[in-house]
């Protein structure tokens, strides 16, 4: 029987899958073999085929203990002679099979790396012809994997005790250029045959989405799907996966949850449930998967982002492995990315394997920002993009592919981007390189001297969320990088160069710079009503006039004057003059009800005072770009927390200074905020406010003794990805046990020691 014919009378397939032909042809002849293909790609096949047409019994080393039993079986039911040897088995057991190996009984045996260190095991197999060794799952082997054993280490003694060394072969799906490298030191692999691919997988449907809310996102995809379509659905903590599941089964859906936490019993039905068609949706840990072998699954959600694109790709490998159309669905919030690379942080190794975890992390945030083919940002990822697709190829079968969005030349912006930091020497995060752009006299710029620079103001027109939108896809397209030490910097990659040099065009969708944009002026409103308008020139005589209309407003509807308007609002109106609806919804507190039914008799009272003044059309405009100026500067200058809390608290006879001091003065005699706050009758919020203020007026502050040090980098993390600008917003990324307080003196350690 030649190589095909075995194929078909044990395994009952015809053809190869790709890679697969070229690693069996060269165990038969003795070589090493190291395959690389992803989950499902079939490597079992290459090895148990050379195993049934060589002389002798393979050993094929395998870390799941609970898989062994399941591939065991199903080798014999193909008629093929295999057993296991683990530690399941009683010790009568493993005699009998170690008696059965020597007399060449079967033609492959499974054991754990474990077994290997074991007399009995290795004097056994002495006395046998093996006729080949493979290594499954052989990225175990490198500390760089994402799953170490350290009982992989000694597979290379094992493999030295042979007096004719068989051929070895090594099998993963992992395939990182220096997880590949230590499998081939590590295991002294000779002149393997190597074969890396398979990794395009036509048949799955990729796509990328952060939904603001996930869980309604989630309800609306699987309301498209029938009711008995298998489905994972992956979260990246036990605390989601039971959330989630009791949503979806309050909403009807047949779902079950599964994590490492539950009792093993449970687990198993859940699998069974799962595998038998009993339930079709499963939401659970990455603790699911290993050893799942259903062809069916239809679709692989991924609710949070996992740790890199080795994971995710194995994850969402499990979708379609029958060959038919599936989908992956990746969703991801900044929030994701922020405890992805806490957990990194937090993790007690190497700096060099944190280096490691972070740029494997970093390629997967990529994917998700990224505007390229998605097919092609995997493919490229495990080095066999170059077989299949370009970079501005279109797959068809992606949510890049087949967005048809309009997208916007952005490469002149792209150019200031990149000149801007280059030219600040490649020193600052995101941050200040945006306020160095639009021109900002914020303390930090002026402090580096900033505003001395070629590129200061030249964004002056461009929104801050538009910038951070451009510097994200600069970043998702290897044009720049962010550094993972405590203060992200940013720092130009080699392409930069061609953009610059205006030999590549920069392309952005127009409804991710939207996003940017709107984001930005929800941010700007809140602001706007926070500063109170005390630092801006308002018109005093037409403030009078919409007073006393709203005044004459609420008493005939018989309703307390705030609800028509808040002073915050009449007082903007009288500043800015707005006089068309546009102008008028921009007003904060002013939404489309208001301006339905107020919106004509105010701008009506504007207009009216424009012209008892004289004001002409001209001059108006004029002034509300000194008003906006004006505003934006008093943004920038007001601290950064708009919570009511602290807002509201004027009354108090003492002068501002007076406050600052006696505050200032209590903390020198090192008490907590929590005590100052009580002493003071103040709320801690204002305390901190208070040292801020002192720390400006030169008297020393040591911020860093008011908080834990990891709280602090905790935040800054969240820092980087969201701004300085909403305390809410860095308050959503980080866990909850760090508070608003907390927030509000690591921004301030942050502003300082920036560098
Ligand atoms: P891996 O170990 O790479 O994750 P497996 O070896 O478990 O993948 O194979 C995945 C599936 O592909 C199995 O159901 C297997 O029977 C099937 N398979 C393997 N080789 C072929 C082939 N040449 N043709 C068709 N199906 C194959
Ligand atoms: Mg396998």
């Amino acid at each position: 029987m030649n190589k095909l014919q075995y194929l078909k009378n044990y395994f009952g397939y015809s053809t190869f899958r790709r890679g697969q032909e070229a690693l069996i042809d060269g165990i038969i002849s003795g070589e090493d073999a190291l395959g690389i293909m992803p989950t499902g790609g079939g490597k079992s096949l290459c090895y148990q085929l050379p195993a049934i047409m060589l002389e002798g019994t393979a050993v094929v080393i395998s870390p799941l203990i609970s898989l062994m039993k399941d591939q065991v079986d199903s080798l014999v039911e193909s008629g093929i002679e295999a057993t296991f040897i683990n530690s399941t088995l009683s010790q009568g057991d493993i005699l009998e099979r170690l008696e059965g190996m020597r007399n060449g009984a079967y033609r492959l045996v499974y054991v754990a790396p474990e077994r290997l260190g074991t007399a009995y095991f290795t004097r056994g197999l002495q006395q046998c012809k093996v006729s080949l060794v493979a290594i499954d799952e052989a990225h175990c082997i490198s500390q760089w994997g994402h799953d170490f054993r350290p009982s992989y280490q000694d597979i290379p003694r094992f493999l030295n005790q042979f007096e004719q060394r068989p051929p070895v072969a090594a099998f993963t799906a992992t395939a990182t250029p220096k997880v590949t490298e230590e499998i081939l030191t590590l295991l002294e692999l000779r002149q393997p045959v190597i074969q890396k691919t398979g990794f395009d997988r036509p048949n799955l449907f990729y796509k990328v989405a952060a939904p603001g809310n996930k869980f309604r996102y989630l309800e609306q995809y699987l309301s498209g799907k029938e009711a008995d379509e298998s489905g994972i659905i992956y979260c990246s903590t036990r605390k989601t996966v039971e959330s989630v599941t009791a949503k979806l089964r309050d909403k009807g859906y047949s779902a079950l949850g599964y994590h490492g936490g539950m009792d093993s019993a449970v687990r198993k039905s859940v699998q069974e449930d799962f595998m038998f068609d009993r339930v079709p949706l499963i939401v659970a840990t990455n603790a699911f998967g290993m050893g799942i072998d259903k062809s069916d699954v239809r679709f692989v959600i991924h609710y949070n982002m996992p740790q890199n694109m080795e994971a995710y790709y194995q994850e969402a490998g499990r979708a379609g492995r029958d060959g038919l159309e599936s989908e992956c669905v990746l969703m991801y919030s900044a929030s994701d990315i922020v405890s992805q690379k806490m957990l990194i942080e937090n993790n007690m190794t190497s700096e060099d394997r944190r280096r490691m975890l972070n740029e494997n992390l970093q390629y997967l945030i990529n994917y998700c920002h990224s505007d390229n083919c998605l097919r092609y940002m995997i493919t490229d990822y495990f080095g066999e993009a170059h077989e299949r697709t370009s970079a501005g190829e279109k797959c068809g079968n992606c949510s890049t592919c087949l967005d048809e969005s309009e997208k916007r030349d952005v490469t002149v912006e792209a150019q200031k981007i990149l000149s801007c930091i280059y030219r600040t020497n490649q020193r600052f995060g995101m941050n200040l390189i945006i306020r160095v752009l639009r021109g900002s006299s914020e303390k930090r710029v002026l402090q580096f001297g900033l505003d001395k620079q070629t590129t200061y103001g030249i964004m002056k027109d461009a929104s801050p969320g538009e910038i951070r939108e451009i510097i994200m896809s600069l970043i998702a397209e290897g044009y720049l990088r962010m550094t993972t030490d405590t203060y992200p910097v940013l720092k130009l990659l080699g392409p930069a160069r061609s953009v610059l040099k205006g030999e590549r065009k920069i392309t952005v969708k127009v409804e991710r710079l939207k996003r940017g944009k709107s984001k930005e002026a929800k941010k700007r409103k809140h602001k706007v009503k926070a500063i109170g308008f005390e630092n801006v020139d308002y018109d005093e005589k037409l403030f009078e006039k919409l007073s006393g209309m709203r005044g004459q407003i609420a008493s005939e509807k018989g309703l307390p004057s705030y609800t028509v308007f808040h002073n915050a609002a009449l007082l903007e109106m009288s500043a800015l003059y707005p006089t068309t609806e546009e102008e008028f919804l921009k007003i904060g507190g002013v939404g489309q009800k208001k301006l339905e039914n107020y919106g004509g008799l105010f701008m009506d009272e504007v207009k009216k005072h424009l012209s008892a003044q004289g004001i002409d059309e001209t001059v108006r405009l004029e002034k509300r770009k000194m008003i906006e100026a004006q505003i934006e500067k008093a943004i920038e200058n007001a601290p950064d927390d708009t919570s009511a809390s602290n807002l509201s608290e004027k009354p108090k006879n003492e002068p501002m200074s007076e406050r600052i001091s006696t505050t200032y003065s209590i903390y020198k005699e090192g008490h907590s905020i929590k005590q100052i706050a009580q002493k003071r009758g103040f709320t801690t919020g204002t305390i901190i406010k208070h040292l801020v203020k002192a720390h400006e007026k030169e008297l020393t502050v040591d911020w860093k003794l008011l908080i834990d040090e990891d709280k602090c980098k905790c935040i800054f993390e969240a820092i980087e990805v969201v701004g300085l600008e909403s305390l809410k917003r860095i308050k959503d990324l980080v866990p909850e046990d760090i508070d608003y307080d907390a927030i509000r003196i690591a921004i301030e350690i942050y502003k300082q020691d920036s560098l």
